[in-house]
């Protein structure tokens, strides 16, 4: 028994398995126009995995046929990049689902992507916008020099539209991440922190922030030693939150890869561990089955249940 399992074990919650499934995480590409320093994907301009529109349309046909999954959550990579990205929205969108899009902002400075901001606002779908500090250098520190006075001017612009106003919505979260391996502060207490450098250097607003803790794995976790590993590992481990393990993401979600595979989260994803179920594929989706599934675990599912809980949709507590 691992050691995750081992404290899900004492506080009576093991094994894990998911409750229902509410959110279908799909990663339509792992191609990014930024190669960030803490990417979890190793996403970059380089990579070529991208959904196919057949992909997709098992994707949808699963959207269509379960009405208990609300919610279809695009990734990537930079999802705007897989060239059926707007066709798999219009399906989402029209399959009555929420639509929510993570993105780093920065490509729709460029002039073949600006009309994307007015073709969100028309759908209605919601933006998760990745912007690891509200100052200058600790983004361009993660993400380039450049990117965020881009990300800036892009949310500006999406302001314009109504993106984070009160009563337009349109929704606008911003999701921070630790610069290096390290628990996300309380995420609260950053919220306001940045609701007042944002407003006051730039005049912008949003709904909420996201706090996300950074998964020792692709390009941090390359960049970590063993030795910092294991003391990050340990770390996440001293701070084990019994009270976290209810609200998992895995317990409500399933992620799909670009070639159309199921995994309990991206992270699983990307450390190519999928479900533990024979119906693992898109096209072989079964609700009932997946929706009791028995969840993959290791030692790494402590970075989602330290301190206050980490998911893509915040804190856990
Ligand atoms: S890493 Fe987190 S989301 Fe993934 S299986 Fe472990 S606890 Fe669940």
């Amino acid at each position: 028994m691992n050691a995750f399992d081992q404290r899900l074990k004492e506080n009576n919650k093991y094994p894990l398995k998911a409750e229902d499934i509410n959110t279908l995480q799909v990663n339509i590409g792992y191609r990014c126009n930024l190669t960030c320093t803490h990417c979890h994907v190793e996403a970059s301009p380089d990579r070529e995995e991208m959904m196919s529109v057949s992909v997709m349309s098992h994707v949808i046909d699963v959207l269509d046929g379960n009405d208990r999954i609300d919610t279809v959550d695009i990734t990537g990579g930079s999802p705007e990049l897989n060239p059926y990205f707007m066709y798999f929205v219009n399906l989402s969108v029209s399959a009555g689902k929420r639509v929510m899009i993570r993105t780093n902002l920065t490509l729709y400075t460029e002039p073949d992507m600006r009309g994307l901001l007015s073709f969100y606002a028309e759908k209605g779908v919601k933006i998760i916008a990745s912007l690891p500090c509200y100052t200058e250098d600790g983004v361009d520190r993660q993400r380039g020099k450049g990117t965020y006075q881009k990300a800036i001017s892009v949310l500006k612009e999406l302001n314009s539209l109504g993106y984070g106003k009160e009563g337009s919505g349109l929704e606008l979260d911003i999701m921070f991440n630790p610069f290096g391996p390290g628990i996300a502060p309380d995420q609260r207490m950053l919220e306001e922190a940045y609701r007042q450098k944002l407003w006051e250097m730039h005049g912008i607003v949003f709904n909420h922030l996201i706090a996300l803790s950074n998964m020792p794995i692709g390009r941090l976790g390359h960049s970590m030693s063993g030795t910092e590993k294991i003391e990050y590992l340990k770390h996440l481990e001293e701070n084990f939150n019994p009270q976290t393990v209810d609200n998992l993401m895995c317990r409500h979600l399933i992620s799909v890869s670009p070639d159309g595979r199921l995994f309990d989260c991206d992270f699983w994803q990307m450390l190519n561990l999928p479900v533990k179920s024979e119906y693992s594929t898109i096209e072989r989706f079964n609700y009932d089955a997946l929706s009791k599934r028995e969840i993959v675990t290791n030692q790494l599912c402590f970075m989602c249940t330290a301190g206050a809980g980490a998911s893509c949709t915040g804190a856990l507590t």
